[in-house]
């Protein structure tokens, strides 16, 4: 199911759903339940790049684990 960001004009939250596709143009706003709120572009992809909470470690390719089969994907 795919995170969505919202934007509530009226009350000016911004805040992140997961709803699935048929839903996701409606929702309504958390905090003052107006039907205006824009959808913006999904965050999922671009907050996973980000380094600065540390809940990603597990990801971080070791040396010899990134399953290329030695060298050629140049993290070696
Ligand atoms: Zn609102």
């Amino acid at each position: 199911m795919p995170l969505y960001e919202y934007y509530c004009p009226d009350c000016k939250a911004k805040f992140e759903l997961l709803v699935s596709h048929k839903h996701a143009d409606d929702v309504v706003c958390m905090k003052c339940h107006s039907e205006k709120v824009r959808r913006l572009l999904s965050v999922f992809a671009a907050q996973r790049s980000g380094a600065e909470d540390g809940d990603f470690d597990d990801y971080s390719p070791s040396m010899g684990d990134c399953g290329c089969g030695g060298g050629s994907c140049g993290c070696h």
